[in-house]
């Protein structure tokens, strides 16, 4: 089994179910007392949110470069970023070291894929569904529409996620307004929802919503998980 290397706190919220998730992949292909083996580099969000903030992006990148280079050394055979958001980075990240950076956006638009989807609505903080960081790599590179909701709902969208969901608050006003504006995207065309934000399916869940969603915590966890198991996959040491 490889060693994966995480780069989380982005928020903690999120990394506890990445931790869970990988590690529940692992017993389930392996059976028994297995784990995954991780080494986790557990960020201060603050510090993250404020360059974020104040568009100091080089300095985010700087900063998730040189955490991927003290979990290279320390051992790890490929990078997780536990966050869509700081994929903005993901390049000055893969840059700084040898290892693979294991991309969020690609289990996701794979599983979609799969599914026989193409439209899909995009929900995520004000960067992701924005910047062209994320949305044209599922464009461009997997060829799939991708739908956001108007400005106001963005930015709704975007505050319950840093006011509300990064902080472990869950609120069913919130989950509302999430699941009206899920309905708008539907409207418009959507066939299916990118949760975009490894937080967000503390609030949606698929009993609330009609439409069939990609949960990108779940995709990223599962495709990391198999790819540290590559080799037992290969052999058939692990089911498949
Ligand atoms: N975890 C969130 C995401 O997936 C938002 C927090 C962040 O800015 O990293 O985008």
């Amino acid at each position: 089994m490889k060693t994966l290397g995480l780069i989380g706190g982005m928020s903690w919220e999120s990394t506890v179910p990445y931790y869970q998730q990988i590690n529940q992949t692992v017993r389930e292909q392996l059976g028994g007392l297995h784990s995954a083996k991780i080494v986790l580099y557990s960020v201060d969000f603050a510090e993250v949110e404020h360059l974020q903030t104040t568009g100091q992006w080089d300095e985010a990148g700087a900063l998730l470069a040189a955490i991927a280079c003290q979990l290279e050394a320390a051992g790890a055979d490929a990078l997780v970023i536990c966050t869509n958001t700081m994929h903005k980075v993901a390049e000055a990240v893969q840059s700084a070291v040898r290892i693979p950076l294991l991309h969020i956006a690609d289990p996701t638009a794979l599983a979609i894929q799969q599914a026989g989807l193409t439209r899909v609505g995009l929900l995520g903080t004000r960067f992701t569904m924005e910047q062209d960081f994320y949305r044209s790599r599922l464009e461009q590179q997997h060829g799939l529409t991708v739908l956001t909701p108007p400005q106001a709902d963005r930015d709704r969208v975007h505050q319950i996620i840093y006011d509300e969901l990064c902080l472990g608050e869950v609120k069913n006003a919130s989950r509302q307004t999430y699941q009206r504006i899920i309905s708008d995207l539907q409207a418009q065309g959507a066939q299916a929802i990118i949760l975009g934000c490894t937080e967000i399916a503390m609030l949606i869940q698929p009993q609330h919503c009609a439409l069939p969603l990609f949960d990108t915590t779940a995709l990223h966890t599962q495709s990391a998980a198999r790819w540290a198991l590559s080799e037992e996959l290969a052999q058939g040491t692990a089911s498949p």
